[in-house]
């Protein structure tokens, strides 16, 4: 079976190759199971290195023509390719929610609205893009231009599936290159519709390719690829290290956007209902969001009133199927993450660290619904204290100056996000700029804007996604210098 029929809906689950649907050679599938309830959806195509092959031919033979493709008609077909997102909006959101247990009212709201918003907002930038002026070095022109660098790897995790494949599909598409998307093997299904949607609005044949399997099959045969020209990796660091080990045997540029240990710090000032609400929404997808601030820094003189309040709202989450709207938090992707996640609570309590919430699973709901818990007594270098828990496991500190907590929240080898709760303006800015992370937020969490960089310092990745840093990673930007007319003077030095 390479259908899944959800709610109504069928996704084709073989590969997307060169405008065709195809099974691997062999015939071989791997299953894809729902979060929630752990029901078959599918068999999904197992592509191997005949099909990661393929799909790249298929990229490469398409490469020319997209290239060459007036920008303001790519612009069109990006559009177009939102508005059938938008068109397919409930049906997209049905099955991300039932492929990867995220909340179905986040899908509608934002997560999927926000696919769409992806693909016009690089249709708005190429059109300004190029609106770029010459400009002149003692009468030679220079001119710029944001060349497509080819064929495009992009790999994708299942947190997020489709509105993070898209961050990277939709600058690639715009720039002119050729891609091959390979989503994650626990939530493969949204891919396939983009594929339908991307060919339903008129994309050529190869401009798009997916291809389906297994991370350490699929995945490492298409980022070893010698015809791939970029490689933009979102998931987790040892994998990472897998994907540069591999984009360097070709010297290949690569993007990586990867886990966190991200800080919340409040302060004693700070506006407490706000603070506490923000750091509840920490369990948002089940833990299962790389920005998480896992490690809550609070003023010890506002530390036990910043406690009640926190148990009190986390208590209230209702924790359930994640279709139903009233749902605050579903379940864990998979049993292997399950598995994975209890051993860090496990070890944390065996190495002395106390539960204050949660601490298990839920044993009434059953199958992978972890209950939101919360660490106090955790020595921060410890397993708990600085490894990606991913999962819905929030620890608790204390501090009594800006220095001790500056330097707390510094000290981690990640640095993708930061949070900060204080009524101080003032301190939010200097704490801001002392703290090693990619975003900042000051007396919010969330807030994202595509025209910002996103991405992470230290572990946490190389390169930032967003705006100009992500059309800049899918170009060859060249500069073509003209004599005026008539020059024939020696070469001008700068
Ligand atoms: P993962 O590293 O296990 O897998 C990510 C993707 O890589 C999947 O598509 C997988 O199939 C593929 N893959 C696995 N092995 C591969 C290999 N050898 N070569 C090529 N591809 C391979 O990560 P995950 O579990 O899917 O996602 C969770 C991780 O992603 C967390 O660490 C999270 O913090 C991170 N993440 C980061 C961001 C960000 O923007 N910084 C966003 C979401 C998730």
């Amino acid at each position: 079976m390479t259908l899944a029929v959800i709610a109504g809906v069928g996704v084709d689950t073989r590969h997307w190759i060169g405008g065709r649907r195809v099974d691997s050679a062999d015939g071989s599938t791997f299953e894809d199971h729902c979060p929630a309830d752990g029901r078959l959806l599918a068999r999904v195509a197992r592509g191997g290195r005949a099909e990661a092959h393929a799909a790249v031919a298929a990229a490469r033979e398409a490469f020319p023509g997209w290239a060459a493709t007036a920008p303001a008609e790519r612009a069109r077909l990006l559009r177009a390719i939102a508005d059938g997102v938008d068109k397919r909006l409930e049906e997209l959101a049905v099955v991300e929610t039932s492929d990867n247990g995220a909340l179905i009212r986040s899908h509608r709201r934002g997560v999927i609205p926000r696919v769409a918003h992806n693909f016009r907002f690089f249709a708005d930038y190429l059109t300004e893009q190029l609106a770029h002026p010459d400009f002149d070095t003692r009468g030679h022109t220079n001119h710029v231009s944001w060349d497509p660098a080819g064929v495009c790897a992009l790999i994708s995790p299942w947190n997020a599936p489709l509105m993070l494949a898209t961050w990277k599909v939709a600058p690639a598409l715009a720039a002119g290159n050729t891609v091959v998307l390979k989503p994650s093997e626990w939530s493969p299904l949204t891919a396939s519709l983009l594929a339908d949607i991307a060919a339903a609005a008129g994309l050529p044949p190869g401009v798009l390719n997916v291809l389906q399997g297994i991370g350490e099959e699929a995945g490492a045969e298409l980022v070893a690829h010698p015809d791939v020209r970029r490689i933009s990796f979102t998931g987790s660091v040892p994998t990472a290290k897998l994907v540069a080990g591999a984009a360097a045997a070709n010297l290949t540029p690569v993007s990586l956007e990867l886990g966190g240990k991200s800080p919340f710090l409040v302060f004693a000032d700070a506006d407490l209902d706000l603070a506490v609400a923000n750091a509840v929404e920490q369990y948002d997808n089940a833990g299962q969001v790389c920005l998480s601030g896992t490690r809550i820094y609070v003023e010890e003189s506002i530390r036990d009133e910043f406690l009640a309040r926190f148990l009190e709202r986390a208590r209230a989450l209702r924790q359930g199927d994640p279709l139903d709207e009233a749902t605050d938090i579903g379940p864990s992707i998979h049993p292997e993450h399950l598995a994975r996640v209890d051993g860090f609570v496990r070890r944390a309590e065996a190495a002395g660290a106390r539960v204050l919430l949660g601490g298990g699973p839920n044993e009434e709901l059953g199958g992978l619904y972890y209950r939101p818990t919360l660490f106090t007594d955790v020595d921060p270098h410890s397993e708990l204290g600085t490894e990606e828990v991913f999962g819905p496991v929030l620890v608790l500190h204390t501090f009594t100056d800006e220095d001790e907590v500056v330097a707390a929240a510094n000290d981690s080898r990640f640095g993708l996000a930061a949070m900060l709760f204080t009524g101080d303006r003032e301190r939010a800015r200097r704490v801001a700029g002392r703290l090693v992370a990619a975003t900042v937020w000051t007396n919010c969490f969330f807030v994202r804007d595509l025209r910002a960089p996103f991405g992470g310092a230290r572990q946490s990745g190389i390169g930032r996604e967003g705006g100009t840093w992500s059309f800049d990673f899918y170009c060859e930007v060249k500069n073509t210098v003209t004599a005026p007319a008539g020059w024939l003077g020696d070469a001008l030095e700068t």
